[in-house]
């Protein structure tokens, strides 16, 4: 249902990777992992080209791009389908709650203003926020700015939620509640695939981790396979650092 082929991406002469695949059913969801500046951002950034691919084919549901003959409507499309839920969770700081959730359903996929409130109003119900539709996001705290965040890719109801780890810029305390929400997506059968260091939530929610060293793929499994049979050296090497 979603697939990635021979995708390659390069920043000047550096190249982040040659010739990534990845596939996803629907409701899969994946945790990639593996060491800083390995490519796991660049990589989901390409899927909904945040970053343009180089070369490779993209498959999400029915719609196939070539990342070299991509049109711009294929580009729009792509990004209908696939939400981003960001590290520092990228909210319009003059916006409320509400306005927030709101705002894409309305200029991306041109929904009514009232119908698009009324989503947004269930939404914030169903991240348990209910009664913060009108703050602003310096008036919420971290755990609750990111709730937001994974609100408004909800809202986007898109075939796939990419997470760029999103608990990383919380305070520890606000970790769990966000977690939380996205173990309820998780539970609903939201495709996802999440890069993060929060083994924990790996083991529990994840249908695979995929293993990046390099900009390549190294190994994918389980977690209950790769945590504990890792194969491939660098993924033992890796393990040891984090577990
Ligand atoms: P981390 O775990 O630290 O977030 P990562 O696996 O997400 O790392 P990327 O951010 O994808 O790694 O970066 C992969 C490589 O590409 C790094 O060498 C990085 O410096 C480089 N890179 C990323 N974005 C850009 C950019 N916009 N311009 C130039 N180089 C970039
Ligand atoms: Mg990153």
């Amino acid at each position: 249902m979603i697939e990635l082929k021979g995708i390659r991406k390069q920043f000047g002469n550096h190249v982040v990777f040659n010739d990534i695949d990845l596939q996803l059913e629907r409701g899969e969801i994946i945790v990639i992992v593996g060491p800083s500046g390995t490519g796991k951002s660049t990589l989901l950034r390409c899927i909904n080209f945040l970053e343009t691919p180089d070369a490779g084919q993209l498959t999400v549901g029915d719609l196939n791009l070539d990342a070299t003959t991509a049109t711009r409507d294929q580009i729009l499309a792509l990004r209908r389908r696939t939400a981003f839920v960001f590290q520092n969770y990228a909210l319009f700081a003059n916006k409320t709650a509400l306005q927030n959730i709101a705002e894409g359903m309305i200029v991306v996929d041109g929904i009514a203003k009232r119908e698009a409130y009324a989503r947004a109003r269930e939404i914030l119900g169903r991240i348990g926020l209910a009664d913060k539709a009108d703050a602003y996001p310096a008036a919420l705290s971290g755990g609750q700015q990111q709730r937001v965040g994974i609100g408004r890719a909800m809202a986007a109801n898109a075939d796939v939620i990419l997470f760029d780890e999103p608990t990383s810029s919380l305070d520890p305390q606000w970790v769990e509640e966000v977690l939380g929400l996205m173990k309820q997506l998780a539970a609903e059968h939201q495709t996802m695939i999440v890069v993060t260091h929060e083994m924990q939530f790996a083991r529990e929610v994840a249908d695979r981790v995929v293993f990046m060293d390099q900009g390549s793929i190294i190994e994918q499994a389980p977690p209950s396979e790769l945590f504990s049979r890792p194969k491939d050296g660098r993924t033992q090497q890796f393990l040891r650092k984090i577990l």
